[in-house]
């Protein structure tokens, strides 16, 4: 673990090195480097059929690459967040109470998108808030910026993203010859994803879909668009129709599970059961086992619509996170078994309410969002030195309690 760490340590060193030698220091010596690379990718986007007049319009008042684009591109966390935090900070009460709310304030749009598409509602609206918390990251200018000036930083300045971005760049352009959606409406995170649901470029060009009718692929301010968008990616990715993603098991103690796909009978036959006692619905299906927080935590046999999740994103622990938001906001229960987590947890409220009293305390200069990250961590800490407990840095009702007292 010290070693990887030193070793990153030493690759990051390198990079910035490699990055102060490629980029001169200076401001005005960096955008002459920078316009010298525009002008050269002009050409590039010209015999990849973009005009010279959409490019100039793209570029125009892009002159300099984005530095807080370099700087989330570098960022690396030296500490890796435990599981419980993931899950916390994502499948959480405020997240299911407005993904209700919202499939009935979206209720006929999405009876069609269903009906369209074949993916339940209730995993879209988990998709939503896992990607943009239900639109509301898009109201964040800190979060979304120009497509255009974060891909070209990056296609300029990260070597490690440059072919990515300068693909997406490509792909980000087009969209703008075709006048799906103006210039400066084109916008996304750091790394180029847009709209309600997070598409990159290209998977934009090949999923995008016009559904409510206006003529343009809206996902930047059309719900119906941007939900509908998510449920095409799935369903041409093999998302089966009325399935779900997978389910909580209980594990027989004492032996070793097989690696790779069985059946679900045939793990139902070596002890692997429903933690509600129930069969499997499908028992002939293949599936495979999960246990993201080691045996301590839940276990999950996941079938094929899991790995259908994972075409958004690419990660066991984002695909479980969906699913079970989706589950809940869909009026199942929650995990059986919990995380591994060393404390009591606190409510979504609670946890807003602790970042609050350490706000006022002047421990904290964050967002009270019900997250917790680096800095609520940091604050957690300081004030467990402050009272005498152990500094685990950890959201419990215990830091809550003497929080109370002040
Ligand atoms: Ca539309």
């Amino acid at each position: 673990m010290l070693a990887r760490t030193t070793l990153r340590r030493c690759a990051m060193a390198l990079l910035a090195l490699a990055l102060a030698a490629a980029v001169p220091s200076g401001a005005a010596l960096a955008d002459a480097s920078f316009q010298r690379w525009v002008s050269e990718f002009r050409s590039i986007a010209a015999r990849n059929g973009v005009s010279g007049r959409t490019f100039d319009r793209a570029f125009a008042g892009v002159t300099a690459p984005d530095p807080e684009v370099l700087e989330k591109a570098r960022y690396q966390p030296e500490f890796k967040a435990p599981v419980w935090q993931y899950f916390d900070n994502r499948v959480h009460e405020e997240a299911v109470a407005t993904g209700r709310q919202l499939a009935r304030q979206w209720k006929p749009w999405l009876d069609r998108i269903e009906r369209q598409y074949g993916v339940d509602r209730s995993v879209l609206l988990a998709i939503w808030s896992m990607e943009t918390n239900y639109g509301a990251a898009l109201e964040n200018d800190k979060i979304m910026r120009s497509v255009v000036r974060s891909l070209a930083t990056l296609a300029y300045a990260d070597r490690r993203r440059a072919k990515f971005a300068r693909q997406q760049l490509l792909s980000a352009l087009k969209i703008l010859e075709r006048g799906e959606i103006g210039v400066h409406h084109l916008t996304g995170s750091w790394a180029g994803a847009m709209g309600h649901t997070q598409f990159i470029p290209t998977s934009y060009e090949a999923y995008a879909v016009d559904f409510d009718g206006d003529g343009r692929r809206d996902i930047w301010s059309s719900v119906p668009d941007a939900l509908a968008t998510a449920a095409n990616l799935l369903r041409r990715n093999g998302w089966r129709s009325g399935e779900t993603w997978g389910y909580e098991v209980v594990l027989p103690g004492g032996r070793k599970f097989p690696a790779g796909t069985m059946s679900l009978s045939r793990w139902a036959q070596i002890g692997v059961v429903r933690v509600n006692g129930r069969g499997f619905p499908r028992p002939g299906d293949s599936a495979e086992l999960k246990v993201p927080d080691g045996r301590a935590g839940p276990a999950f046999l996941v079938t094929k619509n899991f790995f259908v999740l994972k075409r958004y994103n690419n990660a066991d622990t984002y695909a479980l996170a969906v699913g079970l938001l989706a589950d809940q906001i869909a009026g199942h229960g929650g995990l059986v078994r919990d995380w591994n987590r060393p404390f009591e947890r606190l409510t979504f409220a609670e946890t807003q309410e602790l970042q609050r009293r350490l706000l006022a305390l002047g421990y904290y200069d964050g967002k009270i969002d019900g997250k917790i990250g680096q800095g609520s961590r940091g604050a957690i800490k300081a004030f467990q030195q402050r009272v005498g407990l152990a500094q685990d840095g950890h959201p419990s009702k215990e830091v809550l309690r003497q929080l109370r007292r002040f």
